[in-house]
This record gives C-alpha cells, structure tokens and sequence, in this order.
C-alpha cells in the first residue's frame, strides 16, 4: 500500500543532495520533494565528524546556490594568512541545518525522513523506507525521479572500519581523540604515529604542530605522496579572479607541453599552483586536496616518514606491513587517518547522471560536488529529454593518479565547454554563489572592466591547448579503466 507519493525522493540529505534540492525547488515551482537520510540531522558526513575538521576550499562557493555561509573574512595569522578562512565542521553543519529548516521545509513543499533508510524498491515499483529506530516501513510512489545522492560514499574516520587489525594493548584513536587529550592529565602518549597520506592525516600533522607537539616526536606512515592544489588558486570572489584564471589558462598549457599526467603535475608544481610536501618523492596519488604553501611548509618539519605500503596491523612497539616491520616507541599514540574520504575506486555507480526514472548525482566539474548538483537539478528542470541533459552533462571520473587525472579535467573543461554554448545556462551561472567564475565575470561585464583581458588570454589557451588536452585525457582515461 502507497503511504504518500512525491516528485523526487533524494536518498541522502547530505551536501549533495541538499544542493540538488535547493536549485530544483527554484527552477521547478511545481515539485514537491522528500528526502530520506539515516543521519539524525542534515549534513551526511560532517554530523560524524572530528571536531578540528574543516572545509578545505573556502566555503564562498560551497553549499546551495541560495544561502551563503556567515560572513568570510580572510585570515590575518597563521598557515593560511591572506587567504579565506576555512568554515568548521560546526558550522558547515549548522549551516546545512538552516538549510532544510530555514529554506527547504518551509517551502511546504520539501518532507525530510530522518533516521531512515532506503531499501530499494518493491514490485510495484514503489520506494521503500524503513525507520531505523522502530523498523516501521513507510512507501512512497515517485512520480518523477528517484535521486541517488550518495554516489560519493564519503567516509570519515569515526565511522569507517579500518583494513588493518591491532592488537588490545595499543591505542588506536581517530583524529577526534586528539582534543580531548588534555583530560589525561600527565598520562599522555610519548610518541604519535599518524597512518594514512591523505587530507585527514595532514589536517591532523597540522594540528599536533599547532598544538606544541614536537616533530621528533611524530611519526607518519605515507603509502602514497601526493600532488595538492595551492590554495591561493582556489579563492572565491573578485579579487582573486586573475589567480583563478590563471590556474585555468596554467592547466590548459601544461596539458599541451606534458607528454602524459605525471609530467603535467611537475610542470604545474614548477609554477606553483600544485605543492607537494616531499619534493624527493614521486606523487602517486592526486585526490584534489587543497593546502596553503604555510601548512606544507609546517609538514615538512615531520620528518620520520615511513613509506613502506599499507599498515596490515599493529603490535605494541611495531607496525606491520604485511611480512615487514617496523619499530615504533611503545607509548605511541596511533591516529587513524586512513578512512578515504571520498573512495576513489569506487565505480559501481557511475554512468549517465539521467536514467530514465532515475538521477544518479555525480561530479560534472571534477571535483567540485555541491556546484555540480546544483547544475544537475538546473538541467533536470530546464531540459526536455535525458538525451539532452546527459550531453550537457558527461559525468566526471574521480580520478586517483597523476596519470589519471587528464581524464577528469577534459571532462570537467568539456561539460564547461557545453555550457558556454546554452545561454540560459550562462545566465543561471552569472548568479550561481557556488560557481567561482560565473558572478565575477557578470560583475566585471557589467563595469566593463580592463580586467576581463585575461578571459580572452584563457579563450585563446581553450582553442589553442583543448586538442592536447583531450589527447592526454584520452590516454588517461584507457589507465584509469584499466585500473
Ligand atoms: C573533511 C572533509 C572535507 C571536505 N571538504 C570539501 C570541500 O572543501 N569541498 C568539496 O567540494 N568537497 C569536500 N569534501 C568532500 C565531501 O565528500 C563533500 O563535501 C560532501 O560533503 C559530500 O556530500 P554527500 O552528500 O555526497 O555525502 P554525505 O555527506 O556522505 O551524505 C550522504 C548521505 O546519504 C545518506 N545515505 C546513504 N545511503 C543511504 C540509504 N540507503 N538510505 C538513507 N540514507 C542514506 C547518509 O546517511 C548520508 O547522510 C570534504 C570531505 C571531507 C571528509
């Protein structure tokens, strides 16, 4: 039996499908909406969040197209000085929070199912929900489309289970133990031993440095170096507009000199809009991580690095990997870091984002998810058939690798591309807060600035370097099928 029907059922009240939402209720006043989430509250993976978490591009153009985050200001101290403070966990969360309460709910046209999973549908095509409190199933008809905003299946480390065992008489804590040391009193560890390369493991570096652990006393099992974006190329608003440019008229020459994706990445790092912590070591890894050159400089001061792989497990006084090991002190304190944000083996789902009664968000400006759903909802709503949409709106690869990532740029510089062409898209661009470029460049039109010279500078590097471009995507995207 049919409890109650709705337009389109998002599954996952996270920043996706928040982002979805809040453009689809404006440019489709007809839709009614419901989301179904297992979180207690809006906001997916920042609810389980550690408590020095941080967005890691400024939160101007992050979120949904209506609200802006409370006033930025740029930091005046410390690793990331000059550039736009970075929003806390805390307050991306209460900023998702106002989102469906303040905006969404009260539209009368939005129901939220929290603490509720999805479970697929039933015979007669209807969805299923199951309360995860009190197990009572609610079916919804879906009139239009069911919406999958969980494609990215963000993992964070207090509610990922980790691939290595350790046994009962170390101390295996995430990064959200950390803060809550100075409860122990003069029991505290002697050593820190942080596991995992990624985002995570170098907010948490950052972290015992800012709080006065001395480097000697850390050490820090990297598998995998990695290329990472230079902050100060990522910066919203009008006036760091000719350094986003830049980055993007950079990308599109290295495309053209670079023989394939590793070379590409050293002749970004040569020009310093990619940074990389140890320049001795070959980056393996590209997962769009951004840092500022003051927190890599504050990384570089941990110099007990262990790179031998994967930890398989821990024992008091050692770390194993696989039939090696490895002394550690045997007071260490060992911080999991390994949960992988954003799995970027993960593949299962990816393909066309319009599937007949079906939307599976994913990124169409790699990696860039909260603006690419709201594109998504825009074409959903402004579009006749999924032909259409899905030309409009190839999805983006997550790409792993140095060698790999050519494939997500040329699709990301391809949806871009299409969009240029579709003039109410470049309309709703002009005043989307969540595309960097879009309302800067309505705004300088609009003065009809001297500064719009550099656009013309990037015209010319898209006609010249696009060709190069796609050859190099093409042959990274055979590596990362291979993959
Ligand atoms: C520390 C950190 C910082 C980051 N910073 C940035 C950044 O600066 N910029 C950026 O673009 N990205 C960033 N990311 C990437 C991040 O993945 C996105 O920002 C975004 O929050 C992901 O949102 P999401 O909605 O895809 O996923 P989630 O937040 O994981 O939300 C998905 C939701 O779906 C729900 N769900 C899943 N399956 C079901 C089911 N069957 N039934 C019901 N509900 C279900 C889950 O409960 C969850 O609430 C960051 C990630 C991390 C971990």
């Amino acid at each position: 039996m049919v409890d109650f029907g709705t337009d389109y059922l998002i599954v996952g009240a996270g920043a996706v499908g928040l982002a979805f939402a809040d453009t689809l209720i404006d440019e489709d006043p007809d839709c009614h909406i419901t989301f179904v989430d297992k979180h207690a509250k809006p906001g997916g993976h920042w609810n389980d969040a550690y408590s020095f978490v941080a967005l890691h591009q400024p939160s101007g153009t992050y979120g949904v197209n209506s609200l802006e985050f409370p006033s930025e200001k740029l930091d005046t101290h410390g690793p990331n000085k000059g550039l736009f403070a970075l929003a806390s966990g805390a307050e991306v969360l209460a900023y998702f929070e106002k989102v469906m309460n303040m905006r969404l709910l009260p539209t009368g046209r939005v129901d939220y199912h929290r603490l509720s999973e999805y479970r697929g549908k039933n015979d007669e095509g209807e969805a299923r929900i199951v309360s995860i409190l009190n197990g009572e199933e609610t079916t919804i008809k879906i009139r239009r489309r069911l919406v999958d905003a969980t494609f990215y299946q963000t993992s964070v480390p207090s509610t990922h289970k980790p691939n290595f065992n350790h046994s009962g008489d170390v101390e295996v804590v995430p990064p959200g133990a950390l803060p809550e040391l100075w409860k122990r009193g003069a029991d505290l560890p002697d050593h820190y031993v942080i596991l995992g390369a990624g985002k995570t493991a170098m907010d948490t570096g950052v972290w015992l440095i800012e709080a006065g652990v001395d480097p000697d006393q850390i050490k820090w099992v990297r598998p995998r170096e990695s290329w990472l974006w230079n902050r100060n190329f990522t910066q919203p608003g009008e006036q760091f507009f000719e350094q986003v440019i830049s980055m993007q008229i950079a990308l599109l020459e290295a495309a053209s000199k670079a023989q394939d994706g590793a070379e590409m990445m050293h002749i970004l790092g040569d020009n310093g809009f990619y940074l990389r912590i140890d320049e001795e070591v070959e980056p393996e890894m590209f997962h769009f991580a951004t840092i500022s050159q003051g927190e890599v400089d504050m990384l570089r001061r941990i110099q007990n690095v262990i790179r031998k792989g994967h930890v398989t497990a821990i024992e008091k006084g050692k770390l194993k990997f696989g039939d090696s090991e490895v002394a550690v002190p045997e007071g260490s304190l060992f911080i999991d870091c390994t949960a992988s944000a954003v799995p970027f083996e993960a593949r299962a789902r990816s393909g066309p984002l319009f599937r007949k009664d079906e939307i599976v968000l994913q990124p169409l400006h790699v990696p860039i998810v909260t603006f690419s759903a709201a594109v998504a909802a825009f074409l959903e709503a402004n579009y006749d058939n999924d032909d259409i949409k899905n030309a409009l709106a190839a999805p983006g690869p997550l790409t792993d690798t140095p060698a790999t990532f050519p494939y997500s740029l040329m699709i990301s510089m391809m949806n871009r591309s299409a969009w240029a062409q579709q003039p109410e898209i470049m309309a709703w661009l002009a005043s989307s807060r969540l595309d960097n470029g879009g309302p800067v460049i309505a705004k300088l039109a609009a003065e009809n600035s001297p500064r719009l010279a550099i656009l013309e500078k990037f015209r010319a590097a898209a006609q010249e370097h696009m060709p190069s471009l796609v050859k190099l995507g093409m042959q990274a995207k055979a590596i990362h099928e291979a993959a």
